[in-house]
């Protein structure tokens, strides 16, 4: 179902979108899809709401978001079978990606009223000036498959809490746990226009939606290509944006490190939904001394995964479709044949003939050439590769384009620091591998994104800033 102004509707002007299971194959629901005519409504119902919504009180949008959260955690079973029918993840972590998307919106509902202004000394006399923000006006929220539902409550949360109305797409991949998202939204008393859902392909339904004139800023989460296309299109209305983008994360093991804490905290992140997340793990150095004892401890941790239907609560479940998979292989046959070896996994686990499984893949022997060590793979492979000095690991940590998260394990205080601050990327974790927490801001550096999300300071993402110069001494 689609949500413009009040109105639900069933059906689109332009067909529907099949949803597949990824675990079965089987498509098992559809989603209408919206016309150019429909973006338009859907823009304009966001246009027409900002008027009174963001001129609302801060304590009726925080209340609004608390209310959201309590009818999001009310429905989370049954929110987190569909989350796990339409993109693959094992039933407990959908469950957790409500429970983190509630989270945020009960963390935004503490943040509506925050200053959203400062009085400033005066400068001349008889003046008094103040900067005040203002909510920057209907937001386009577009989101990507892996964690829909998270990073769609990452951006309507603040946005609203700002005073800004919104128009989501969720990908055409998985929109079902985002339309009942939006119902928890419409239960929880939102008027009308205040959030819109439409549904479709991004090459034209985001892109209609990206260009309509009423869209004031633009957020949002996918590949870095697409960042760089909506960049080029905000740029005919000086649009903001907002863009969390791919990442190529680095993992530094250090001779001195726990090696059990870092096969724990790397495995972990390597495979954690298949390898499909933002923050995974893409390449893993280690200092040659420890290397081989490394890798050994890394197939046998890899080696206790279980796999299976996300309805059955394995440790992974399937990739999200097979031109994910694909890519998945390509980028092992391309690194076996510059010299890797396949020390683990590599292809499709016996008895999975249907479904997009695939083995956790632990990658030996590898070096720079691959393509695995430059390219996101969005799959379960993890590179490993031996440096001669923990210089080289961050020469090379910090050598490709994409700068999202960088995570170490060492035992040396002075040498955590060092890495910290000299890893190029938006969040560097030291012997932890924590994933985006609401409470701390997440940033890509480089091309990984512009802007950011998370913690109160994602707020100001909403807002624009005026001064105001008030001269009251008249004379
Ligand atoms: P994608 O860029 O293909 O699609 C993301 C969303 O953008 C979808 O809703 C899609 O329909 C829409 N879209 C695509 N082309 C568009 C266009 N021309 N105009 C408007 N909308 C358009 O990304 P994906 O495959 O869904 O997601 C995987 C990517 O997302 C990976 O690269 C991953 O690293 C990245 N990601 C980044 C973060 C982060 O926080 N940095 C988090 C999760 C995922």
């Amino acid at each position: 179902m689609m949500l413009i102004r009040d109105r639900w509707l069933e059906g689109g002007t332009e067909g529907i979108i099949k949803i597949q299971d990824p675990a079965t194959e089987e498509f098992f629901a559809e989603v209408p899809k919206a016309s150019e005519r429909e973006v338009d409504s859907a823009c304009k119902a966001a246009a027409d709401a900002f008027r009174s919504w963001s001129r609302s009180l801060p304590k009726v949008r925080s209340e609004f978001l608390s209310r959201a959260a309590e009818e999001l955690e009310k429905r989370t079973e049954d929110i987190a079978m569909l989350l796990t029918r339409e993109q693959g993840k094992p039933l407990k972590e959908s469950k957790g990606e409500i429970k983190a998307a509630a989270g945020a919106l009960r963390f935004f509902s503490r943040c509506a009223d925050l200053p959203v202004g400062e009085w400033r000394a005066p400068n001349r006399s008889g003046t008094l000036n103040f900067m005040k923000r203002y909510p920057i006006g209907p937001v386009a929220v577009i989101s990507p498959w892996n964690y829909p539902l998270l990073l769609t409550a990452w951006k309507v949360a603040p946005a609203l809490a700002a005073g800004c109305t919104v128009v989501i797409k969720p990908s055409s991949k998985t929109p079902l746990a985002v339309t009942e998202f939006v119902k928890c939204l419409v239960e929880a008393g939102v008027p009308g226009g205040v959030v819109n859902l439409i549904h479709g392909r991004g090459s034209d339904v985001g892109m209609a939606l990206v260009r309509h004139p009423v869209i004031a800023k633009i957020a949002f989460t996918g590949e870095t290509e697409t960042g760089k296309v909506l960049m080029r299109e905000a740029a005919e209305g000086i649009k903001r944006l907002t863009l969390e983008l791919g990442g190529h994360c680095p993992l530094i093991v250090a001779a001195d490190a726990d090696l059990e804490a870092a096969v724990e905290g790397g495995v972990y992140r390597c495979f954690r939904n298949m390898g499909q997340v933002c923050n995974s793990i893409n390449r893993i150095y280690v200092e040659r001394s420890v290397y081989k004892e490394f890798v050994r401890m890394f197939v046998e941790r890899t080696a206790r995964l279980t796999i299976g239907p996300g309805l059955e609560d394995p440790d992974l479940g399937p990739m999200v479709d097979e031109g994910a998979r694909k890519r998945v292989v390509s980028h092992i046959e391309d690194a076996v044949s510059k010299g890797a070896e396949v020390v683990y996994g590599g292809k499709v686990p016996e008895g999975f003939e249907k479904g997009f499984f695939f083995e956790p893949t632990v990658l030996a022997n590898v070096d720079h050439g691959m393509i695995s060590m430059q390219e996101e793979t969005f799959g379960p492979v993890a590179p490993i590769m031996a440096v001669d000095s923990l210089d080289e690991a961050l020469h090379l940590a910090n050598g490709l384009r994409y700068g999202l998260v960088a995570y170490v394990y060492t035992r040396d205080l002075g040498l955590a620091i060092r890495l910290a601050d000299e890893l190029e990327h938006g969040t560097v974790g030291i012997n932890n591998v924590i994933g985006g927490e609401v409470e701390h801001p997440y940033a890509g550096w480089k091309e990984s994104g512009l802007g950011f999300e998370l913690s109160e300071h994602a707020l100001e993402e909403f807002l624009l800033l005026k001064h105001i110069r008030i001269k009251w001494e008249l004379k």
